[in-house]
C-alpha cells in the first residue's frame, strides 16, 4: 500500500468488522472517532468504506463507485489477488492429470456451497506440510480440530536434508504448484523454533514463498519482525503474513505493538467471537457452536475450511495423508477426509508414496470398477425428458436416453459399479459408453462420487 490513506483505512476496516464498540462509535460519531485516534480522513468516506466491505447498507454514505478510499482499498487486494491467480494456473501443474482432477475438486465444493462459489479466490491445493506435531494454541474455533501440540521437527542436518530432497521430489512430481499450500495445517508455524528456516528452503527450492498465518503474533513481536525483514517488502506487500485474532484483547495488543506502518501489509483475520466473520461448522467449533446456543446461531455456517485436495506431509510423524476437502458433517467433522495414510523413514519412501498416493486417489476419470454413488447435497428430479440434478443453486440436467434413468434409479439405492451397472442392464459397448460419458458429466461436476 503506497498511499499514505490506506493504512489508515486498513486499521479502521480491521477494527470495524472485528470490535463491535468501535463499530458503534464509527457509525453513530465518525468525525469524533477519527479525531480521537489521530485520522484525518473525510468521515463519510470513511464510514462509507468500512459499511460496505461489511455489506452494513444502513451507512453506506457515497454514491456507488464514487469513494476513492474504496476504489484504492480494492485495487491493493485485486492486484494481491490476481498474483495468488497467477499462481495457480493450469501450466504450474506438472501432471495434467492431477490439474485435471484438482478443478474437479473445486467444481464440486462450488456445487456444494453457493458461499463458496461466492469467493472465487478458493482454491484447493495438492501440497501442504506440517513442521510439529500439534498445536499450541488450541483455539476455540479451530475447524480442523488440531490436536495438542506433542513436539516439532527441527532443523538438525539430518532433517534438513531430508527436507531439501522432499522438497525437490515434490516440485519434480507436481511442478510450481507444489509452492501454493503451506507450511501449515493443523499447526502454529511459529510453535517451531526452525520454522522460518524449513521456509527459507522450500522459498529457494520451490521457488514460491508460501503464505504464513499465525495465531500468535503478539507472542514473538521480534521473532515476526525479522521474518519481515528476511521476507522483504515485495512478498510482504504481497500477503506473504497473515495474523489471526483469537480475541478483542489480542487485537488491542498486536495494535499497540505493532504500527500501523508494519500492519498495513498484514491481513488481520479477525476471528474473535465478537467479530462479523462466520466460523465453520467443523471442528472445535461443532462444541463452541453448541455452548454459545442462541447467541451462536449467525455466528456458523456449514463450509469445509480445509484447502487441501492432494498430500498433508506431516514431517514430524512422517506421515503422508491423501486429503480431500468435504462438506463438514457427521462423517467428515472437520471438512475433509483421509483417503489413505502412509508413512517414509527417508526421501525414497516418500515419492514411492506420494507418486503411489496420486496415481490411486487423484482420479479425473470415473473409474468403471469402484462403488458410485451421488453426493449427499444433490438433489435429483426426473423431467419429462431429462433428469436434473441440483447442489446449491446450482444445477444440471442430461437427457433421459437409452438405460440412464435406470442407472441413476441403481446407483440412488445403494453405491454400485458402473461395471455392475452395465451388467444389470446389459449395456455393452455402444451403450456402456455413453452411460460412462453421462456419469462422467456428472463426476466432474460433483454430483456423482465413488467411494
Ligand atoms: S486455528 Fe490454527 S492456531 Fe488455532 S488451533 Fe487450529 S491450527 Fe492451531
Amino acid at each position: 500500500m503506497d498511499s499514505k490513506n490506506l493504512p489508515y483505512i486498513k486499521y479502521l476496516t480491521d477494527n470495524y468488522t472485528a470490535d463491535p464498540s468501535f463499530r458503534r462509535q464509527m457509525q453513530e460519531h465518525p468525525q469524533e472517532t477519527l479525531t480521537s485516534r489521530g485520522i484525518s480522513l473525510d468521515a463519510d468516506l470513511a464510514l462509507d468504506v468500512c459499511a460496505r466491505l461489511c455489506w452494513d447498507a444502513q451507512y453506506f454514505r457515497a454514491p456507488e463507485g464514487q469513494n476513492p478510499y474504496l476504489t484504492e482499498f480494492q485495487a491493493h487486494f485485486q492486484r494481491i489477488s490476481q498474483e495468488y491467480e497467477n499462481r495457480v494456473t493450469d501450466d504450474a501443474f506438472a501432471d495434467r492429470r492431477i490439474c485435471l482432477w484438482s478443478r474437479q475438486i473445486r467444481k464440486r465444493c462450488r456445487m456444494e456451497n453457493r458461499r463458496i462459489r461466492m469467493r472465487d479466490g478458493i482454491h484447493y491445493y495438492p501440497l501442504f506440510f506440517e513442521l510439529s506435531d500439534g498445536c499450541s494454541v488450541q483455539c476455540p474455533f479451530c475447524g480442523v480440530d488440531a490436536p495438542r501440540w506433542k513436539s516439532d521437527f527441527l532443523y538438525t542436518p539430518e532433517n534438513a536434508e531430508l527436507w531439501k530432497e522432499i522438497l525437490q521430489i515434490c516440485v519434480r512430481y507436481l511442478g510450481r504448484i507444489a509452492g501454493t499450500g503451506a507450511c501449515y495445517m493443523a499447526t502454529e508455524p511459529f510453535d517451531n523454533p526452525d520454522y522460518e528456516k524449513f521456509l527459507y528452503d522450500f522459498r529457494a527450492i520451490i521457488g514460491i514463498l508460501p503464505q504464513t498465518t499465525t495465531a500468535v503474533a503478539d507472542r514473538c513481536p521480534e521473532r515476526i519482525r525479522a521474518f519481515m525483514r528476511e521476507l522483504g517488502p515485495d512478498a510482504v506487500q504481497n500477503a506473504a503474513l497473515r495474523f489471526s485474532i483469537r480475541n478483542l484483547q489480542q487485537l488491542h495488543r498486536i495494535q499497540e505493538i505493532y504500527s500501523l506502518d508494519e500492519l498495513k501489509d498484514i491481513e488481520l483475520l479477525p476471528n474473535n467471537p465478537e467479530s462479523l466473520t462466520q466460523y465453520s461448522l467443523s471442528g472445535k467449533g461443532i462444541r463452541l457452536c453448541e455452548r454459545m446456543g442462541e447467541k451462536g446461531k449467525d455466528k456458523f455456517f456449514r463450509y469445509g475450511i480445509c484447502c487441501t485436495a492432494g498430500l498433508r506431509v506431516n514431517m514430524t510423524k512422517k506421515t503422508m495423508d491423501f486429503i480431500e476437502p468435504e462438506l463438514p458433517s457427521k462423517a467428515f467433522p472437520n471438512g475433509y477426509r483421509i483417503r489413505e495414510t502412509l508413512t517414509f523413514e527417508n526421501a525414497g519412501d516418500f515419492e514411492t508414496g506420494m507418486r503411489h498416493l496420486f496415481e490411486t486417489w487423484a482420479l479425473p476419470e470415473l473409474p468403471e470398477d469402484k462403488d458410485l454413488y451421488f453426493n449427499s447435497v444433490c438433489r435429483i428430479t426426473e423431467k419429462e425428458n431429462c433428469i436434473e440434478f441440483w447442489g446449491d443453486g446450482v444445477g444440471c440436467s442430461l437427457a433421459k436416453d437409452g438405460g440412464f434413468p435406470d442407472a441413476v434409479r441403481i446407483i440412488s439405492e445403494r453405491p454400485t459399479t458402473l461395471a455392475a451397472v452395465y451388467r444389470s442392464l446389459s449395456a455393452e459397448n455402444g451403450d456402456a459408453l455413453r452411460l460412462w460419458q453421462k456419469f462422467q458429466y456428472l463426476y466432474e461436476r460433483g454430483y456423482v462420487r465413488w467411494a
